[in-house]
């Protein structure tokens, strides 16, 4: 096999480096971007731009939708000249370089670093959801769904702290500092990646003939062109399905956050405020507890072979719970009565990290559908959180700006997008890695990406709709209609299964 190293959980140990760098590539992502708008529509006196919450949203929508385009010539230029794993290092360091960028505070560093910052995501994002592919093969390749499940944890760990802490130091103390906060963890993810490539051994070189002859041996025959053509058939299939996934659910972070904000009753006095102050701390100190765990459990699998990697990633952990106790510290002084709307945007990523080995476990050892069923079952179960909301706000009339709805049905919603997500979003990226032939390996996940800027850049101008809906109809019936248009798009997937077994030839 590619790992002739220890186990973790029953995966290759190099598949938990993949997992620490991409998630701090994501506590940056995901801890800028939830800056970015409140940044740039606060006041001059507050440190912001004084921006519309339109112009502000028509940036974050190029911004995040480039940040997925670029995936695809990342993706090529690593199958052509890079490999995968210089395309990561490259991209990490250009992302950090974007992060202090912004941390400058000039009008021209602030493009100069959004601008790094997609270049970089562009080399990075793909090639590193191409070598946890890569680390599967004949000899395990039934861990590979699992794997990427594990991987897909270590993406929404990324996004849950780099939401909390950014989010927090960006809003409390200066947007600079969240903004900087993100480049500090960047570099320490590249370093860490840097210092631990040596276990990936050959994979992810410099493609060159014998590299490219050895991944192919290394796989199931690839087979006669009309199969492979058919398999990428089936890759676009499923990519265009996760279309109608990314675009309910980046529309649901707008139109949820709405409803937190106006809708919910978040007001808890005495010793309900207090409980809330407990459950927000075990919620971020039992991820904290979880990384840790795993990066013991690394520094032990892999013995000295990669001590300097796992000493950064120390360090990272350390500087993690350092800034997580004091935050929490900082909140327990406060006399605090109501719940912010924005902590809900951290239960997914929460509730993610916290699901995500049980999904590993199932597809790894008790159920494993077809792609096309699996595909099927997370548009379906993101369907059905939109349908606790459509339930939940029924009482709210047209045009009410303001109701007081228990918080419950967000977080069953949130529940619900997030069993969804990892029913298709992980798996998705599971199917292209053996979907493609190894020389397009790059590209294909650049194809997988690029429909997610699509759905971004959708969910975009749809969401300036939401006021106007839910004014003329309801809320409900906003909710509604995001809750018929991904099962109706689960429901045609999971009626393909058979055309697209047969277009996946021998692939499940
Ligand atoms: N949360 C995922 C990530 O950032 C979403 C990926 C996607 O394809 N939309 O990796």
């Amino acid at each position: 096999g590619s790992s002739p190293h220890g186990t973790i959980l029953g995966h290759p140990d190099s598949l938990f480096v993949l997992f620490f760098t991409e998630m701090w590539e994501r506590f940056s992502y995901y801890g800028m971007r939830a800056l970015l708008v409140l940044f740039l529509v606060s006041t001059a006196a507050k440190g912001g731009w004084g921006w519309s919450r339109e112009e502000a949203t028509s940036l974050y929508g190029w911004y995040t939708g480039l940040a997925y385009a670029t995936p695809i010539l990342g993706g090529y230029l690593a199958d052509r000249f890079l490999g995968t794993r210089r395309a990561v290092l490259i991209g990490g360091f250009i992302i950090a370089a974007g992060h202090i960028s912004l941390f400058l505070d000039t009008i021209v560093s602030f493009y100069a670093g959004l601008s790094l910052i997609i270049a970089g995501t562009g080399l990075l994002k793909p090639n590193i959801s191409a070598i946890v592919g890569q680390l599967y093969n004949k000899d395990n390749e039934q861990g590979r769904d699992g794997g990427y499940t594990l991987f897909y944890m270590g993406v929404n760990a990324g996004a849950f702290f780099g939401i909390s802490l950014c989010g927090y130091i960006g809003e409390k103390i200066s947007w600079n500092l969240g903004f900087g906060l993100a480049g500090v963890f960047m570099i320490l993810g590249a370093l860490q990646f840097w210092f631990g490539q040596k276990i990936f051994g050959s994979i992810g070189d410099v493609p060159s003939a014998e590299s490219r002859a050895a991944v192919a041996a290394s796989r199931d025959d690839e087979g006669p062109a009309h199969v492979v053509r058919d398999r990428l058939v089936a890759i676009g299939v499923f990519s265009f399905f996760t279309i109608f996934f990314w675009f309910a659910f980046e529309q649901a972070g707008g139109s949820m956050t709405i409803f937190a904000a106006d809708y919910t009753d978040r007001t808890l006095v005495g010793t309900g405020g207090f409980i809330f102050k407990v459950i927000n701390s075990l919620m971020t100190l039992i991820p904290a507890a979880i990384l840790s765990w795993l990066w013991i459990k690394l520094a032990k699998a892999t013995g000295g072979r990669i001590a300097s990697s796992n000493a950064v990633l120390a360090l990272a952990l350390l500087l993690i719970w350092g800034l997580s106790l004091w935050m929490l510290g900082r909140e327990f002084s406060l006399e605090q009565s109501e719940v912010p709307a924005t902590w809900f945007g951290v239960l997914n990523s929460f509730f993610l990290v916290i699901l995500a080995p049980y999904f590993t476990k199932m597809w790894d050892q008790w159920w494993n559908p077809s792609g096309p069923i699996k595909f099927g079952m997370g548009l379906v179960l993101l369907g059905l959180g939109f349908a606790a909301l459509s339930y939940g706000s029924a009482g709210i009339a047209p045009g009410a700006k303001t109701a007081h709805v228990s918080m419950v049905f967000l977080c069953i919603a949130y529940l619900f997008h997030t069993m969804g997500e990892l029913t298709l979003s992980p798996v998705g990226l599971s199917y292209i890695s053996r979907l493609a032939p190894a020389r397009l390996l790059g590209l294909m996940f650049g194809i997988w990406f690029l429909n997610t800027s699509i759905a971004n850049k959708l969910a975009g101008a749809t969401g300036s709709y939401i006021d106007h809906i839910s004014e003329t109809y309801s809320m409900s019936t906003f909710f509604l209609i995001f809750t018929l248009i991904p099962i109706g798009a689960g429901l045609v997937m999971m009626l393909l299964n058979k055309w697209m077994l047969g277009k996946m030839h021998g692939i499940r």
